[in-house]
């Protein structure tokens, strides 16, 4: 094995992300070099963090539409953003376990509440695919909240 003193572990490096985006990272001087260079490519392969946010709200807002929904209206646009984002997830698991006929009745429950701040007290169905944590949000929607 040829040792090359040159050779110095580099333990940062700069990332381009699809996006056009660069970050630099800091990875761990123990990890191999083949390690490193399948993140690195697969990173370059990837929006960053923000743009991929963007690209999930774009297209939470495209199937809100297609659908019919009723906007969702609060007062910060990035967590409007994300309250689509849990409204349609939860639209996405919901809808395929049933037939077309009841998509009218399941967008008429899903628009009962537009206000971002309910979708985002509920934002835990977005890492969820449990029916029971689905159940709840459907129940919350339909009983009206006495003030
Ligand atoms: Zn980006």
């Amino acid at each position: 094995m040829g040792e090359s003193r040159q050779k110095k572990t580099q333990t940062r490096r700069m990332v381009q992300f699809a996006c056009g985006h660069t970050r630099m990272l800091d990875m761990l001087p123990t990890t191999s070099e083949q390690v490193k260079q399948t993140t690195l490519s697969l990173l370059e392969r990837s929006y960053c963090a923000a743009c991929h946010r963007l690209q999930r709200q774009a297209f939470a807002l495209k199937l809100r539409d297609t659908f019919g929904l009723v906007p969702l209206t609060g007062s910060d646009a990035l967590q409007n953003g994300l309250a689509e984002e849990v409204r349609i997830h939860l639209l996405e698991m919901l809808y395929p376990a049933h037939t077309a006929e009841v998509l009218p009745a399941l967008l008429a429950v899903l628009n009962l509440h537009n206000d971002a701040a309910f979708w985002l007290e509920h934002r835990a169905v977005l890492w969820s695919t449990n029916k029971q944590q689905m159940a709840t949000v459907l129940l919350d929607l339909l009983q009206s909240r006495e003030d």
